[in-house]
């Protein structure tokens, strides 16, 4: 078993949620199990190592576990892109569209310095709106996006060609063809 085929083993899916006729790919226990949350986070830091990154961006709020600790293992600083309203300070927000009606992620102003290279990381790629979203911001206060990770690429979404049609690579541990 690859260490990929390790973590997929421990997704649970999840029929009819939230709505019915959507299966929800659930990492709960992957990130339970120590054997697999360690596997999933060291395949992670094996590709970013010595990838000259200046900070880790994760998004609200599944992107906030495997990215802090992947910062925290590659000596970097860790950054959220939240979703509308919960951060103190002053924000810049990017609108996305979702099927019925709009989201927003928002980041502090003073979150990333221009000219940082900054992976931004999620746990799982749909439509791609909330990546796309994340980049978009991201890019907005300057950076430079060197990769889109996620745990998981709904690929028949195509929101991964969404989020590289903007430029930026994409690298998924698991895909869903
Ligand atoms: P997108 O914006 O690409 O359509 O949706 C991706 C966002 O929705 C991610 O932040 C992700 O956490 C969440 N999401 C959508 N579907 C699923 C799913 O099946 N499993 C998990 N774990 N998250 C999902």
């Amino acid at each position: 078993l690859s260490n990929a085929e390790f973590v997929r083993d421990r997704i649970r899916t999840v029929p009819d949620w939230p709505k019915p006729g959507v299966m929800f790919r659930d990492i709960t226990p992957v990130l339970q199990e120590p054997r697999s949350f360690r596997v999933l986070v060291d395949i992670f830091v094996h590709r970013y190592m010595n990838q000259g990154l200046d900070l880790i961006a994760g998004i609200d709020a599944r992107g906030f576990i495997v990215g802090s600790v992947l910062a925290y293992e590659l000596n970097l600083g860790f950054v959220p892109v939240r979703k509308r309203g919960k951060l103190p300070y002053t924000t810049v927000a990017e609108e996305y569209q979702l099927e019925y009606g709009s989201a927003a992620v928002e980041m502090h102003t003073d979150a990333v310095q221009a000219g940082q290279k900054v992976l931004v990381i999620d746990d799982l790629i749909a439509t791609g709106g909330t990546m796309v979203a994340a980049i978009k911001l991201l890019q907005r206060l300057g950076a430079t996006v060197t990769e889109a990770a996620s745990i998981i690429d709904l690929v028949y979404l195509k929101g991964s060609d969404a989020v590289r049609a903007t430029g930026t690579p994409v690298y998924s541990v698991c895909t869903y063809e």
